[in-house]
């Protein structure tokens, strides 16, 4: 049966590719992967469900002589502990794939970002990756479709099978900015739109606009069953990565041990900002979830609120501050809109992490939480100052968060307990 199914996946895979060959006009793609490979995924993964299925047990009823086949189109959206004790997440900030995408220099960086990435992640093997923004340089995309870069950003964390979530930068969704050397001579710019190394067709038209947040968002959620990524409530956009994710017991999915919050801080296409409706469904949303404070709550956004300010060292870094750069000033969001108030009125929250800054990578306490931000991870983007990556090391009994910085050399640095 199991061989019969897998053969349907591979005769449908051929099929496809067959007929994608055959097709003269395809869309620039609403997958990705591509559709063939995205079918072949989506199959693939009815597959191995039936194949795990068939081996544990789970899944099937054998009352009454009858099979009946329980399948889930998508993994549940909560992360669960495994039996050993800890659960690690990886931020990876400010990857910037598709800088000068026209040149030679650009896919070289996007190379080796993925070896960052592939390195932090064979080294810590986290439980999940958080994307904290400027995952593409859009404003160096002068193509209809960014989701491919998008896309090659989270082929190394896909390629592990480790499960992901993703929000917005400045950079993600901004329009294409013409550089300045594309000018001629005569004052006409050269259109560059379909350089060798693309992945687009040379027939693909040029587009300007930038792709929108809400269509990357959909695009990473649609052809990726490993995403936890969400679009957010609609009265909320274009404000799009705003949503909270559940981590829960080794023994209970049902019973939380933290909740990760994801904010879209703007930029890009709008005003840098955490907007007043934002706090307000954050309030709520923690309210509804956590109502007693009990659970220990982390939130994630790109931009810096104008609190990091206060909090940032003048020169060295020292105590209560613990990281290892501190190379430039904190680039904040234009104002303040109540969400930090919000935040600092829970002492269930524990900390704020953010990317942006590519030049620090300190946490602070602030009030009774700690504001911290990752490091920067990629080739792509302003800045020198060797890459890596913030870790996050939740325990549950007893409860702790414990942070360090993981560099592209191997080497380890500014650990710091932040549930004290
Ligand atoms: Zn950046």
């Amino acid at each position: 049966m199991l061989w019969m199914l897998l053969s349907l996946c591979l005769v449908t895979r051929s099929f496809w590719s067959y007929n994608s060959k055959h097709i003269p006009v395809m869309p620039v793609t609403n997958c990705t992967m591509g559709s063939s490979s995205c079918c072949f995924a989506v199959c693939a993964f009815i597959c191995v469900s039936l194949l795990v299925a068939g081996v544990d047990g789970r899944g099937l009823n054998h009352g009454e002589g009858q099979e009946t086949f329980l399948l889930r189109t998508r993994p549940q959206k909560s992360l669960q502990f495994s039996s050993c004790s800890s659960f690690k997440i990886a931020l990876f900030a400010d990857l910037h794939y598709g800088e000068n995408a026209w040149t030679d220099w650009g896919p070289l960086q996007d190379v080796k970002s993925n070896k960052v990435m592939s390195t932090i992640l064979d080294e810590e093997t986290p439980d999940f990756v958080i994307y904290l923004g400027d995952v593409i340089t859009a404003n160096n995309l002068p193509i209809a479709n960014a989701s491919l870069y998008w896309d090659q950003a989270i082929s190394p964390t896909r390629a592990r099978g480790v499960p992901w979530a993703t929000v917005f930068g400045n950079h993600d969704d901004a329009a294409f900015v013409w550089p300045i050397d594309w000018f001629s001579a005569s004052g006409i710019p050269q259109v560059h739109c379909s350089p060798e190394n693309s992945p687009f067709p040379e027939t693909e038209e040029c587009s300007f606009k930038g792709t929108q947040r809400l269509e990357l968002m959909r695009n990473e959620i649609e052809c990726n069953m490993l995403s936890y990524s969400s679009d957010g409530p609609k009265e909320l956009w274009p404000s799009v990565s705003n949503y909270v994710l559940k981590v829960s017991s080794s023994g209970d999915q049902e019973l939380p041990v933290a909740f990760l919050y994801f904010l879209d801080s703007g930029g890009g296409s709008y005003p840098e900002v955490i907007s007043s409706a934002q706090a307000r469904w954050f309030q709520q949303k923690s309210q509804e979830i956590n109502p007693d404070l009990r659970v220990p709550e982390m939130v994630f956004w790109h931009i810096p609120s104008k609190a990091y300010k206060k909090v940032a060292p003048k020169f060295l870094i020292h105590k209560p501050c613990v990281g290892s750069i501190n190379k430039e000033r904190v680039a904040a969001q234009e104002v303040e809109m109540g969400v930090m108030e919000s935040l600092v009125n829970r002492s269930s929250v524990k900390a704020v992490f953010v990317g942006h800054n590519h030049g620090l990578d300190w946490c602070c306490p602030y009030e009774k939480l700690w504001l911290c931000f990752a490091r920067h991870t990629g080739y792509g983007g302003y800045g020198n100052w060797p890459r890596g990556a913030r870790i996050i090391e939740l325990t549950q009994k007893p409860f702790s968060i414990k942070s360090w910085i993981r560099m592209e050399d191997g080497t380890k640095h500014s650990e710091v307990i932040l549930s004290s």
